[in-house]
């Protein structure tokens, strides 16, 4: 006995008019057919488009010029398309699926978490590799020019003890590091923002009159800016700016709104942690500067009390930034490891 091939009632769109048309629907050999009510049509499978199956609602076969056949008995239509050995395409299953699409949604938010933690920093890390100089340059001298107003106007110490200061540094970085120190351009400003320092792109490092107040000894304001140097070494900021920008293209990916974050670039460099990481490393890079320049860093740990203390009343120092650490970081300048 020949099984003669299974056939389901739909109704037949021509794609032009609202026309409905009462049909059967076939599929044989890789071939869907149509029948009745004048229409007679076969048209090969793979020219067509078969709807995903939904919880509720129909199933719909489109054809290449607009017209299409749909079918309200979802069981009948998936036993023709069984019959017919179409397989349902992975992706349809999944939407089906609640315990499948949550486990979709924990694999995306895992991926996304360890893209964060792991993947961002090796990014940023090889974006600044590839970023020119000069771009690098006009990011930090952009990011100071928005930032004078705010929180900074015209440094109020002496000129010759900026000159001073300035000198010395130079002399501690030509002992140290020789012709192998990052491009630097030291700057002295009025802060609102309390006794601070940090290091923009581009090789900016900014201290604060109040810092240069605050400090017992130069040694101390040395030790800061080796600290900084230590920042563009390893081009923190940058690699933060980098991090913190696809961030935002993600949340503007999501959300669609880039507008508060691209406003918001200048405090995020000002602001942003560095991690504890970056700040280690520059911990490190500024004992082996301060040993090579010999100067001894025990004043760096002098200043890091003295920051804590004056901290209360202002916004917490860069060089405080991680703060559960700090009394560790204050030992390793205190007893360096021979
Ligand atoms: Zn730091």
């Amino acid at each position: 006995m020949s099984n003669s091939p299974l056939s389901i009632s739909a109704r037949y769109f021509d794609g032009r008019s609202t026309q409905e048309y009462a049909v059967s629907l076939s599929i044989e050999n890789g071939c869907v057919k149509l029948r009745g009510d004048g229409i007679l049509r076969d048209e090969a499978l793979t020219a067509l488009e078969i709807s995903e199956r939904t919880r509720y609602g129909s199933r719909r076969i489109s054809f290449a010029e607009g017209a299409y056949v749909e079918a309200f008995d979802r069981t009948a239509f998936d036993q023709l398309l069984a019959a017919a050995a179409i397989g349902e395409s992975q992706v349809v299953r999944w939407q089906q699926s609640w315990s499948l699409t949550l486990a979709a949604l924990v694999l995306t938010i895992f991926t996304l978490t360890v893209g964060y933690i792991w993947g961002l920093p090796w990014f940023a890390k090889g974006v600044v590799v590839v970023l020119p100089d000069t771009t690098q340059h006009s990011i930090g001298h952009t990011a100071l020019q928005s930032l004078e107003g705010d929180f900074f106007e015209e440094s109020k110490l002496p000129h010759t003890r900026q000159e001073d200061l300035r000198n010395r540094f130079n002399a501690a970085v030509q002992r140290s590091l020789g012709d192998q120190a990052p491009a630097y351009t030291l700057i002295f400003k009025k802060s609102k923002i309390g006794p601070n320092a940090f290091a923009l792109p581009g090789g900016f490092i900014v201290m604060t009159d109040e810092l240069v107040k605050l400090a017992k000894e130069d040694n101390a304001i040395l030790g800061v800016l080796a600290h900084e140097l230590g920042h563009v070494q390893h081009q923190h900021s940058l690699r933060n700016l980098v991090s913190a920008s696809v961030v935002g293209v993600v949340a503007f990916m999501i959300w669609g709104d880039a507008s508060s974050f691209v406003a918001s670039i200048p405090t995020v460099l000002l602001q942003t942690r560095y991690s504890r990481e970056f700040e280690t490393e520059a911990d490190t890079f500024a004992l082996d500067f301060l040993r090579r320049a010999q100067i001894p860093p025990a004043a760096m740990a002098h200043m890091f009390r003295a920051l804590q203390k004056s901290s209360g009343e202002n916004a917490i120092p860069e060089l405080l930034r991680t703060h559960p650490a700090t009394e560790e970081r204050i030992r390793r300048f205190e007893s360096p490891d021979p």
